[in-house]
């Protein structure tokens, strides 16, 4: 069994991407990634923290725009949309969730799709779907990042998504269609997870329950990777997935906290490097 370590991967990422933004920066282009967070809610705090001073370490400049939860959507939008005409903004990234009484979908579509780092935009969703180049979702592109590192190379293998949301298990699906491994992808409604996982070479768990994937759920072999992010009652971080009993059996798999989590910021940061290339061309 072999950890794929993202911390590690993301730190060499980091320091790619700090010699890339030194040499924008000396063509001009200051590397520059707004960040919108509505309200104070302490998770969304802690991951807007988490990516300002991400951004600090490889040399991307951060404009954060804290507002308060009762801020209207027309706000929230009047904002994106001065963001949007600002040549100095490379990515624009609304944390969320959002307060009830802004509409998600709107805000997520005002924002221009060159600047949508986050790649949550339609027009970034549909460029994925049909294999375009675009915005990739940080999270499962990270996950292919990782996979690409430790050399597997999904081709022919019999994939299951376990999580079908927009930012997590529908891109992961597409990512690995568009690498040509045979995909399935279970939610909720699934009747019975386990005879999926049962067949799978590689499972990706992002759904947000500690230990929905237990070692009777998986085959030997199999590549495991774990999106979710939980507080267990010592309120230490964990994953989705039995990590204790369901590593011995798998030829590879991500731990919890130093896994996904750090790849997908070093994503957000590539993203947004992107982005401030095709500014300097
Ligand atoms: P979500 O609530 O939007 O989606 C959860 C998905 O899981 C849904 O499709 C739902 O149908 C499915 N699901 C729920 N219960 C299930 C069950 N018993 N069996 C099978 N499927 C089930 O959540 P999300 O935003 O996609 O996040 C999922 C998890 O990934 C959370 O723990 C979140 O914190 C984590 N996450 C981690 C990162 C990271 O960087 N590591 C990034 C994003 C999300």
């Amino acid at each position: 069994m072999e950890i794929l370590d993202g911390k590690a991967l993301s730190d060499k990422i980091k320091t790619d991407l700090k010699t890339q933004s030194e040499t924008l920066k000396k063509k001009g282009v200051v590397p520059a990634l707004a960040v919108i967070l509505v309200g104070d809610d302490p998770a969304s705090q802690t991951y807007v923290n988490t990516k300002e001073k991400a951004c600090n370490a490889v040399g991307i400049t951060s404009i954060m725009h804290r507002v308060c939860s009762s801020t209207s959507e027309e706000e929230v939008l009047k904002i994106i949309d001065s963001l949007n005409k600002n040549p100095e903004v490379d990515g624009i990234l609304v944390q969320l969730p959002l307060p009830k009484h802004i509409d998600t979908s709107k805000v997520i579509e005002a924002i221009s799709p060159d600047k949508d780092v986050d790649g949550f935009h339609p027009f970034n969703v549909g460029r994925l779907v049909a294999g375009m180049d675009g915005f990739v979702p940080c999270t499962p592109f990270g996950v292919m990042k990782l996979l690409e590192a430790y050399g597997i190379n999904v081709r022919g293998m019999d994939a299951c998504v376990i999580g079908a949301s927009n930012i997590v298990g529908k891109p992961m699906m597409n990512l690995l269609l568009n690498a040509s491994a045979t995909v399935e992808v279970c939610r909720s409604s699934t009747k019975n997870l386990k005879e999926h996982t049962l067949r799978a070479d590689l499972i990706v768990v992002g759904v947000g329950k500690i230990n929905l994937l237990t070692s009777d759920m998986v085959k030997e072999g199999a590549i495991v990777v774990d999106v979710g992010i939980n507080r267990n009652e010592e309120g230490k971080i964990v994953g989705d997935v039995d990590f204790a009993n369901v590593a011995p059996k798998c030829s590879y798999i991500t731990p919890v906290p130093g896994g996904v989590g750090p790849m997908t910021i070093a994503m957000l940061l590539t993203n947004t490097i992107k982005s401030a290339s095709r500014r300097q061309k």
